[in-house]
């Protein structure tokens, strides 16, 4: 693809936050591009989402049969859905601010085998295709009990094809253990960010991990072509992919379970609010068209991102989306936030959610180190860097006046502020005891 030289001073006369951007302070961005009654423009239909749900749940048994920890659920990958008020009162404290209405924490900081958000979009792309290849083969129907895909059989089958990916650490992480788990070849290809020991654990598993010096955009590059020039290969495409668009938004029907069985309805008087990280853009995309298809114009969405890697921000505000880089802006991506360190948006999700997403706020890796001490001591949660982008939230969207203007003071009182926490579980103890500490001393404690 090429791309357009962008003239950078243009760009700062026509958008004056890009200087704060430039200067790596926090910004919150209000989506002027927002549409009511877009719900046809979304790129995926509710049909769809049944239809991955339903899929998800054939695979279920094979699921709980090679992963031991996905038994007690029954082969389904969800994570639960909490109520986090001492932090809540933290946060107020902090801020001087009242944060009215509930404040709940998706937690796919637990989702089994991945240990992230990435589980699922990655694992159900994966068995997609699995399933699919199967099929072709004759090798399976629908009607099957799919824990049959785990024997030798079945395996050998697979080890003829390959699938590859590129990825800042956790994408990789979901789709190796689910590709190594059917017996594909599987090859990812990690960015500089990623952490030294979510590719050891890929090693462990079986699974090829090529290194690149470079940033994300670099990794899922070389990785294409790889795939291109081999046989029988898949390459998993985290900057277009419809699949994994797909398999995130199934995230909607099951919080819609979730909320009702905590009895929290969802309606004109009770707006839900979400936040969400965001690095390509494909986790809180798929995330957030799936919310719309379930609730509508109930539903409302903030992205957040590091201020070192606000791509899908620059990418929306000009309008540009891949076309720019954080990079063009003088930005250097420098996060901890291994999840979001992204410098340049998916197209593909930045129109697909233009024009319904209500804005965009950045924070620094200091206040993400401080939130995850603070969950951890208030609630016991333990989240990587990245997992914490979303959770200032709901004291954004008051500060910024945008909960003010969008809602009366009734709907204020009865607004659910959903935090989606992203990963973090699987982070092994040793390096989450040096964040902790380093967390701890931000808080100067
Ligand atoms: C990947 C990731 C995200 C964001 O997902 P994108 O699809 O890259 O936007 C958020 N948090 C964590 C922990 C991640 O690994």
């Amino acid at each position: 693809m090429k791309q357009e030289k962008v003239n950078k001073e243009n760009l700062e006369a026509q958008w004056p936050l890009i200087e704060a951007m430039k200067d790596s302070r926090e910004v919150t961005w209000i989506n002027d591009h927002k549409r009511k009654d877009q719900a046809g423009a979304l790129p995926i239909t509710i049909e769809e989402m049944y239809e991955a749900d339903a899929r998800l749940r054939r695979f279920a048994p094979f699921l709980a049969s090679v992963f031991p920890e996905t038994a007690e659920a029954e082969g389904i990958i969800e994570s639960p859905l909490l109520e986090i008020a001492h932090m809540k009162k933290a946060l107020e404290q902090q801020h001087g601010q009242p944060i009215q209405g509930r404040l709940l924490l998706k937690a796919d900081h637990l989702l089994p085998v991945a240990g992230s958000v990435k589980a699922r979009g990655g694992m159900y792309e994966v068995l997609k295709h699995a399933e699919q290849l199967a099929i072709h083969h004759g090798l399976l129907t629908t009607e099957d009990d799919y824990s049959k895909l785990s024997s030798e059989k079945m395996r050998t089958f697979f080890s003829d094809y390959s699938l590859s990916v590129g990825s800042t650490g956790n994408l990789g992480l979901s789709i190796g253990m689910t590709g190594a788990a059917l017996g594909f070849q599987t090859t990812v290809h990690m960015s500089a960010d990623a952490k030294e020991w979510k590719k050891q654990r890929l090693r462990d598993r079986g699974v090829q991990v090529m290194e690149y010096a470079d940033d994300y955009s670099r990794a899922v590059e070389e990785g294409r072509k790889l795939s291109e020039e081999t046989n029988n290969s898949f390459f998993i495409d985290d900057e277009h992919s419809k699949e994994l668009f797909i398999g995130y938004s199934t995230a909607a029907l099951r919080l819609e379970k979730q909320l009702k069985e905590k009895k929290i309805s969802i309606d004109a008087n009770h707006p839900l609010i979400v936040y969400l990280p965001c690095g390509v853009g494909g986790a809180p995309g798929g995330i957030f068209a799936g919310l719309k298809r379930v609730f509508g114009d109930h539903v409302y969405g903030f992205f957040a991102e590091p201020v070192q890697a606000p791509c899908m921000l620059l990418g929306l505000m000009t309008g540009l989306h891949d076309q720019i880089a954080v990079q063009d802006i003088g930005i250097e991506l420098k996060t901890d936030a291994d999840g979001l360190a992204v410098g340049r948006p998916s197209s593909f999700v930045g129109k697909a959610i233009e024009s319904h997403l209500d804005g965009i706020f950045t924070v620094t890796d200091d206040k993400l180190f401080a939130y995850l001490h603070q969950l951890f001591t208030l609630e016991e949660e333990k989240l990587e860097p990245s997992a914490l982008a979303g959770l200032e939230g709901p004291v954004r969207a008051e500060m910024s006046g945008w909960l003010e203007q969008h809602f009366t003071a009734s709907q204020r009182e009865g607004a659910v502020h959903l935090v989606w926490s992203t990963g973090g579980s699987l982070v092994p103890e040793k390096e989450m005891a040096a964040m902790l500490k380093k967390g701890e001393q931000l808080n100067g404690l």
